[in-house]
């Protein structure tokens, strides 16, 4: 999508620090990280929100999941825990339609969250 910020940074237009890439999944530090780890796992392609990724067929649900635990093995937070969040629709704090996975780790995670 023409106007996608992150399909800007699948597509290299705009900077972003990659940790993680598989063939369909793209995984970037948040740019303004909420713990010291915060990576955003997105699919290359454009889908809005979690449940289009979910309808999404060909395991593309699969890959983004994996890779966020692989982004979290990476990060050294898998053993001491890590929260996976997908923000679904404005009133869950969405902000950028263009669906991707929190991986938040590092540090003390409350519950629930604000
Ligand atoms: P959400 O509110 O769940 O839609 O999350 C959107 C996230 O994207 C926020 O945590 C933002 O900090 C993050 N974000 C926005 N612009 C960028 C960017 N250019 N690079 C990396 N992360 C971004």
């Amino acid at each position: 999508m023409n106007d996608c910020l992150f399909c800007k940074i699948v597509a290299k237009e705009i900077p972003a620090e990659i940790v993680y890439e598989t063939g369909r999944a793209l995984a970037f530090r948040d740019i303004n990280p909420q713990a010291p780890t915060h990576v955003l796992v997105i699919p290359k392609g454009h889908y809005s929100d979690a449940a289009a990724l979910a309808d999404a067929d060909d395991g593309l649900a699969d890959e983004v999941l994996k890779a966020a635990h692989a982004v979290a093995v990476m990060e050294g937070v898998a053993e001491e825990g890590y929260r996976v969040v997908f923000n679904t629709g404005p009133g869950a704090g969405q902000t950028v339609f263009h669906v991707h996975a929190h991986v938040l780790g590092g540090r003390a995670l409350t519950w629930p969250p604000g």
